[in-house]
């Protein structure tokens, strides 16, 4: 019988202990699931930070510590996890993402806000603007930021996509290193933020890469916040430079209260609520990596310690 430990919050996955239980049971897994498993005894530790769990060091035996979110960056530095560490890759939470994305590039794209909210009774025709006319920038081309190129691509979006290593990506112009991300910034109306908070992208976006940004461009934010530079981001507002920022994800959650940005009519606020990890898609991919770890088959999503995610 394989031991699985449950270290999430109950109010993210309610009830996951039957779901995995039963995703396992599917590929002829035999796995005893709980929170209580004595932590010498788990094979494998279902992880969420909002568990609280910050010590691994008592769980001697378990294979692999499985993800349950897809970033990683509250836990890849944890001096006491020598275990392999997996994030969350799972079709829910990329469809999620897609859909997030989509909705908030056409509302940018063709300016929504002044038919939803701006009805004054003139009858104010314009042609609409054609997607293939709109050129949208990702920075983060890994399973979230791929498959949202391939979506706008799909729509007919030009989609200008930068990653650390160079990528070949059909409909897709691809880009990387600090060139590459002159380009794409360059010429961004839209630009969206799919990378993972490591080192080398903490407040990637600051003064000067905003300022390299077509004027009046757009910023979408569902990576984590700690990629913007908070006071940066105003100034490129104040200054035109940007004309509105539509952010998921911030340093502190939730925002707090007092912080400018709720007062901002240029800033739409959403509360981390981009995509989450959907517990039956995400329990097949938990399932799919405790087979591959009992067949010596390597993980999925194995976090590669040294890049930091
Ligand atoms: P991946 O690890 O699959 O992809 C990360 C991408 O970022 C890769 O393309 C990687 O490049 C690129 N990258 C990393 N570091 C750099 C760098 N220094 N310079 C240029 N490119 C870099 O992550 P996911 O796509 O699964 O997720 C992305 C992030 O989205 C997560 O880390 C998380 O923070 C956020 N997220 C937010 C959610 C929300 O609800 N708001 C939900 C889920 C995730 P390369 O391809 O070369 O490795």
């Amino acid at each position: 019988m394989i031991r699985v430990l449950t270290a999430v919050h109950p109010d993210e996955a309610a009830g996951i202990e039957g779901v995995l239980a039963e995703a396992c049971a599917a590929i002829s897994l035999q796995v005893d699931v709980r929170s209580d498993h004595p932590p010498d005894q788990a094979d494998y530790v279902v992880y969420a930070p909002t568990s609280g769990l910050k010590d691994f060091t008592p769980f001697m035996r378990a294979r692999a510590v499985l993800g349950y979110w897809a970033g990683v960056e509250k836990i890849v530095g944890n001096q006491s996890l020598t275990q392999p560490l997996c994030r969350m890759i799972e079709p829910g939470l990329t469809e999620g993402m897609i859909d997030w994305v989509a909705g908030h590039v056409m509302r940018h794209h063709l300016d929504t806000d002044r038919d939803v909210l701006g009805q004054t009774g003139a009858w104010d025709y314009r042609v609409p603007p054609l997607a293939r006319d709109r050129t949208v920038g990702i920075l983060g081309l890994g399973e979230l930021g791929r498959a949202v190129a391939d979506a706008l691509a799909g729509l007919n979006f030009r989609v200008l996509g930068w990653s650390r290593r160079a990528k070949d990506l059909p409909g897709i112009e691809t880009f990387a290193g600090e060139a590459g991300l002159a380009q794409v910034l360059s010429e961004a109306e839209i630009l969206v933020l799919l990378l993972p908070l490591t080192p080398a992208t903490d407040n990637l976006m600051n003064g000067d890469t905003f300022g390299a940004m077509p004027e009046g461009a757009v910023l979408l934010n569902p990576g984590r916040g700690e990629l913007v530079d908070d006071a940066a981001l105003l100034a490129a507002l104040d200054a035109g430079q940007l004309s509105h920022a539509t952010l998921d994800v911030f340093r502190t959650e939730p925002l707090p209260s007092d912080h400018p940005f709720w007062a901002d009519a240029r800033v739409t606020i959403t509360p981390h609520l981009a995509s989450a990890t959907r517990i039956k898609t995400a329990c097949a991919a938990l399932a799919e990596n405790i087979r591959r770890g009992e067949a010596g088959e390597p993980f999925l999503g194995l976090v590669d310690r040294g890049a930091g995610y």
